[in-house]
């Protein structure tokens, strides 16, 4: 047997299996042994049936049969009884008082119950067991793995995922035959010797063996250690690679030493922080090299994105290419283009208003671009105005680069945008858009423009350094001065009222509100949405008639179309709604300097930085901003860590809370991010994360194309990542 080979050429594989591991991309023997088991289950304590003696605890495994419900007859009292089997034996189950438990469990269910062992000979049986449900049993009782059970080490199981069709104990099963076949003698190690060395990694084969079928539990961290280290390991190796592919591009040199970039600053209505300043430096050293630039902007809401972004676009729009591009014909407007792309209209519209605040005393002209119109500043008639122009009028004046400025939705990937000079790409809310749309953009430019992704999604370090790997990262971790601290109140059941008192005070008072409502966790995509839309529109409709009767409520919700959501979107930014009731999922991304406060329901529901992201919709404004976080929970550690959002410094903070409280699974999906429980797992581990990041730099940096390294190559390139957060 061969890792390469199908595994429909060693196994009998019905369609049921077959269904279910083509779900699992299971095709080969390779493919199957790296299916690794999600948990192990330390079996110790199971005995089997036929060894149960009377007075003892009894933990078993196996086969439900016989249900029904009677009643005692003498005491009346009623009675579930039934038979457990599991391959030994079998032995009666009884429950006093606990009629409904016959009905609830189906003859034939697999549980494991436990309970004590009572009366004696043929009239032996488990008095009111506890019972899990199981899908399957974890390996029956005559496996292999129960013959050496004298060993105590030997009872540790491997628990694997199941899908429809394959139990946990098919794979186990299995990947056992793989073995006794001797495969893993053909396996060869991806990894190189020298690296496992460093870092006291277990070799592929061992590995392979020990997370299967551990000995000690020992063996099985120090094999997951391995798998993750690999997982990262290829994630760096790729994004080392396509890092190296846009720093070996060469693009515009832009020297901003000589500009009046601080000119520029000094018109802005505030001081810059020093983060702010501290990014616009890094960038603008970026655009002095030969290379193009590819960096992360992170910064929580509020805290200036939008200022380094037109600072910046001012450098780029302020030079010139070098001799010899572009002058061919007629008049030339040959500086530089920067286009920014934002995720929605009301977004990409406060854009295009800030930078006509910031460029106003310029000759720079500025278009913007949506799904629903075109504009450009300034308007030939009114000079301090924009005006609404045909959208080929604007392409048209892109292309011949008299536009230098071009700001938009995802409408500026079209064909039919195309500029003269793009030398510089603005990302904002870049976790909104695919690799792909952002791949679109900068392939605009020729030579490759630099390119700023900017987000307000405070993630893990981890998490970033693996997503982000190809990315230079810069963070605002400051604040501009004078921001109000956003009063956040932990609101436990039977608290609302002085809550909505005081909402309602502030509604009064001309203020307004946003009531976010939990997102409710569900497997299935479909009915989220279904469940969310129902608790946004049910909710809008109690406050409505409950509670604040006198106010305007809209709703929004991921149900409703783009122009939809920015028609109610632009009533609550012209206060002609006071309420809005949206769901978490909905980006509430817009500047609404009059919405102070912020209900969440359900706040239990969400990650610490997802909440503070949510309290960032208030704190744009110059009054006092309130966060009410609603939690139904009584759990003293709920609350405790609700506390956090009054106590850590900033997103980040939150973040890494997150992290060690929740993991990463939990918080950011594997499936929106591409990892695997493994690959989630390892995020926890920095040390992990950055070795595993410096080895594929290393690697990259010594064999560019994997030329001697075919089967990292392999791996890297099946990985078909697109990571990004949703
Ligand atoms: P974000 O990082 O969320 O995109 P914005 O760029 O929209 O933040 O900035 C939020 C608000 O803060 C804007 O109204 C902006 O004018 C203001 N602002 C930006 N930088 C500063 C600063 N250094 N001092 C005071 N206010 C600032
Ligand atoms: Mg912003």
């Amino acid at each position: 047997m061969n890792p390469s080979d199908r595994l429909a050429e060693h196994f009998r594989i019905d369609t049921a299996h077959q269904k279910a591991l083509k779900k699992l991309r299971i095709e080969t023997v390779s493919d199957l042994l790296h299916h690794l088991p999600s948990r192990y289950e330390d079996i110790s304590d199971i005995q089997s049936v036929s060894g149960l003696t009377t007075g003892s605890e009894a933990v078993v495994y196996g086969q439900l049969g016989g249900l029904k419900a009677r009643k005692a007859w003498k005491s009346k009292r009623p009675i579930a009884e039934g038979w457990l089997e599991d391959g030994t034996s079998r032995i009666k189950v009884m429950w006093f008082n606990q009629p409904y438990l016959a009905k609830m469990y189906k003859d034939g269910q697999y549980v494991k119950a436990s309970g004590k062992v009572t009366g004696v000979g043929d009239k032996m049986y488990i008095a009111n067991p506890e019972l899990e449900p199981l899908e399957s049993l974890p390996i029956d009782r005559h496996d292999s793995i129960f013959k050496n059970t004298e060993n105590i080490d030997d009872t540790i199981y491997p628990v694997y995922k199941e899908t429809k069709g394959v139990t946990s104990r098919w794979f186990y099963h299995t990947v056992m035959k793989c073995f006794e076949a001797g495969v893993l003698e053909k396996v060869t190690d991806p990894i190189p010797t020298k690296i496992l060395e460093r870092y006291k990694l277990y070799e592929l084969k061992t590995a392979l063996r020990y997370i299967h079928s551990p000995k000690k539990l020992d063996h099985a961290t120090g094999a997951r250690k391995r798998f993750a280290f690999e997982e990262v390991f290829y994630i760096q190796v790729q994004k080392a690679m396509e890092r190296a592919t846009v720093s070996a591009a060469t693009s515009y040199n832009i020297d901003a030493t000589g500009d009046n970039v601080e000119e520029f600053i000094s018109r802005f209505p505030f001081p810059l922080t020093r983060a702010q300043q501290r990014a616009i430096d890094e960038i603008l050293k970026d655009f002095s090299g030969q290379h193009a630039m590819s960096r992360l902007l992170e910064g929580d809401v509020g805290s200036g994105k939008t200022a380094v972004a037109a600072t910046t676009a001012y450098a780029v729009v302020t030079s010139r290419p070098p001799e010899g591009r572009g002058t061919k014909s007629g008049i030339d407007y040959g500086n530089l283009q920067v286009a920014y792309m934002a995720p929605t209209e009301i977004l990409a519209k406060q854009h295009f208003e800030s930078f006509i605040e910031y460029f106003e005393h310029l000759p720079i002209q500025i278009g913007l671009i949506t799904g629903s119109g075109c504009y450009k500043f300034p308007s030939k008639s009114d000079p301090t105005k924009p005006t609404k122009i045909s959208k080929a009028q604007l392409m048209k004046w892109v292309k011949n680069g008299e536009v230098p400025i071009l700001i938009g939705t995802h409408a500026l990937i079209y064909k039919s945008v195309e500029f003269k000079h793009l030398a510089y790409v603005i990302i904002d809310e870049q976790h909104r858009f695919g690799t792909n749309q952002r791949k679109a953009l900068t392939k605009k430019g020729a030579p490759m423009p630099h390119l700023l992704s900017m987000t307000a999604t405070p993630i893990p370090r981890t998490l970033s350094l693996t997503i982000y790997g190809d990315l230079d990262l810069t963070l605002l971790d400051e604040m501009p001065k004078g921001r109000k601290q956003v009063i956040t109140k932990i609101i436990g059941p039977n608290q609302q009222e002085p809550m909505y008192e005081h909402v309602k005070g502030e509604l009064k008072a001309g203020r307004q509100a946003y009531v976010i409502c939990p997102r409710i966790d569900e497997p299935d995509p479909e009915k989220e949405n279904a469940l969310n839309l129902k608790s946004v529109i049910s909710e809008a409709e109690r406050l409505r008639t409950h509670v604040f009767k006198n106010a305007q409520i809209d709703v929004l919700h991921g149900k409703m179309t783009p122009s939809e959501k920015d028609k109610v979107m632009k009533r609550f930014l012209d206060h002609e709604s006071d309420v809005l009731v949206a769901t978490s999922v909905v980006e509430v991304g817009v500047n609404v300097p009059n919405a102070t406060n912020i209900i969440i329901e359900g706040a239990e529901r969400f990650g610490l930085s997802q909440l503070h992201q949510l309290r960032g919709r208030v704190i744009r404004g110059t009054y006092q901003p309130y966060c009410f976080a609603v939690t139904e929970s009584k759990s003293e550690k709920t609350r405790d860590r609700l506390k956090a959002l009054s106590t850590a410094k900033n997103g980040f903070e939150l973040s890494e809370y997150d992290l060690q409280f929740r993991g990463a699974g939990e918080l950011y999906g594997s499936k929106q991010s591409g990892l695997s429980d493994l690959g989630m797992e390892a995020l926890k581990n920095l040390k992990l994360v950055e070795a595993a990041r410096a080895e594929a730099r290393t690697l990259v940096e010594t064999d560019p194309e994997l030329k001697k390294h075919n089967k990292i190559a392999e791996r890297v390139t099946t990985l078909g990542l697109n990571l990004h957060l949703e």
